[in-house]
């Protein structure tokens, strides 16, 4: 019987642990421990249901183009418990010089589908709105002085489009979802979809129009419960004696045997150990197994604060799915969703919620205030954008400290690199958002692979 010890149990550590119960109920013969620090599973993924109102402390949703969050959702009974954002009434706006400006409708990131969209709107200078138009003659300088190395998001996005595109759409866009400075991020790890087509069409509208999905999906999905019933789902299907709660793993031992998982209540035997805490716990459990490893696990990672405001009285908001504040705006906010228009099942009748967000350095000093303080801050910030909310009846406060790693440029030789290293520790994997992608659907994916790799070996 192959032992395989689970490190962490947030959404990678439990989709592993789900689908090794799936393989022992197909006959695999191996025994699982999941080992999770804190008093829930689930890590990020978190959902709160209160009165009718159905609130994501976390993610709330999955993008609809990677299939695997999808896959496994029909696997575990709930395809008709999907939902998809309401695409009809899209429309996400950016706070500049005082006025929340919408991002033209057929946008892909920062790339207009049809340069005309951004013709019409008042987001971009006169040249702002010259450097797309060129963007689309320049397609062929584009594509030959494509660089063969890894570059920031920041030196790819002003080659095509300039500095304001970058700060306007592209820099707000992408930090709430991989933290840090786009200077430092790595446009092959952040952005490979664009990197591909700069190689092929040098001109990214000129790609988008080529490619153009007639029958486009909705953007985003979710489940009506929250994500956190993906959660759930996966976790009444694992064997109770499998889970360890409230057991922080401090060290990892390797041996001629296997591996020695160390916890304050001793040490357990496995062959197998499944690294799937978050990159920086990660990292320090692998210094003392190989240093160059952990040299290459080390990773800035920006620290997230979420304050939920539910309501039960009327709300004028603009129409759409919410706002992003670029840097220099005068507000602390990042982003801030209009969570009922974004979604549908998410407030009882005459409900309404909003959803702020808050990064980088804000979310930094925030972390240390106390619930009552976040939720001050967050609706004087709201209200200066919105203006004056009503009275919530519903709060909720969720700290995520270093939860959204950076992968910065180079980042994927890095990985190559650490696969190789990791590799020579036989029975070591790691999982997680800190190395293949952040998203739900890519820790699902990893999951999946990482044990049909090792149930095939058994
Ligand atoms: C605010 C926010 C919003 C997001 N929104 C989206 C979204 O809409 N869509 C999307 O796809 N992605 C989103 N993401 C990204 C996604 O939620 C995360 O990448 C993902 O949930 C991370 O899962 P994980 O299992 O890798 O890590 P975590 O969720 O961090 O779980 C790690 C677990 O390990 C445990 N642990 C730590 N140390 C130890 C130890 N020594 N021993 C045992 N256990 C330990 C922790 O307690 C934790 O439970 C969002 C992220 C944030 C922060």
């Amino acid at each position: 019987m192959r032992r395989i010890a689970i490190v962490g149990g947030g959404l990678a550590g439990v989709a592993a642990a789900y689908f090794l119960a799936e393989a022992v109920k197909a006959g695999a013969a191996v025994e699982v421990e999941l080992f999770e620090a804190g008093r829930r599973l689930g890590g990020i993924v978190e959902t709160v249901r209160e009165g009718g109102f159905v609130v994501e402390c976390g993610p709330d949703g999955w993008v609809t183009e990677k299939p695997w969050a999808r896959e496994l959702a029909v696997e575990l009974g709930l395809e008709d418990e999907m939902i998809f954002s309401l695409d009809e009434g899209r429309k996400t706006y950016v706070w500049l010089n005082g006025r929340l400006e919408p991002i033209p409708d057929g946008m892909r990131m920062m790339v207009p589908v049809d340069v005309a969209a951004v013709e019409a709107s008042s987001l971009f200078s006169e040249a702002a709105v010259t450097a797309y138009r060129d963007e689309v003659g320049r397609a062929e300088e584009l594509r030959t002085g494509a660089p063969d190395v890894d570059e920031s998001v920041a030196a790819f996005v002003e080659r095509h489009f300039g500095g304001e595109v970058l700060e306007r759409i592209a820099a707000p866009l992408l930090s709430g979802v991989f933290g840090g400075d786009v200077k430092t991020l790595s446009a092959r790890a952040v952005m490979p979809i664009f990197v591909a087509m700069e190689q092929e069409f040098g001109s990214l509208i000129v790609a988008l129009q080529s490619k153009a999905d007639k029958a486009q999906k909705p953007i985003f999905t979710s489940l009506k419960a929250g994500v956190g019933e993906l959660l759930e789902r996966m976790v009444a299907e694992i064997p109770l004696h499998w889970v360890r709660m409230n057991e922080t793993v401090k060290r990892l031992e390797q041996d001629e045997v296997g591996w020695r998982v160390g916890t304050a209540v001793g040490n357990t035997r496995f062959d197998v150990v499944l690294l799937a805490t978050p990159v920086d716990v990660a990292q320090r459990l692998m210094q003392p197994l190989d240093r160059r490893a952990a040299e290459l696990m080390e990773m800035e990672a920006s620290s997230a604060v979420v304050v939920a405001f539910c309501f039960l009285a009327p709300l004028d908001l603009p129409p759409g799915f919410g706002f992003l504040v670029p840097p220099g705006q005068g507000s602390l906010l990042m982003a801030c969703t209009f969570t009922d228009q974004k979604y549908p099942n998410r407030v009882p009748p005459g409900g309404r919620m909003v959803r702020a967000f808050f990064g980088g350095a804000a979310a930094e000093r925030l972390m240390r205030c106390g619930n009552d303080e976040i939720a001050a801050v967050a609706r004087l910030e709201l209200g200066q954008i919105l203006g004056a909310l009503p009275e919530p009846v519903l709060t909720v406060v969720r700290r995520w400290p270093h939860s959204l790693p950076q992968y910065a440029v180079g980042h994927l030789e890095r990985m190559t690199e650490l696969d190789g290293r990791v590799g020579r520790l036989t029975g070591l994997h790691l999982l997680g958002n800190g190395y293949r992608g952040v998203g739900l659907p890519d820790l699902i994916r990893d999951g999946r692979r990482m044990v049909s790799k090792l149930t095939q070996d058994a």
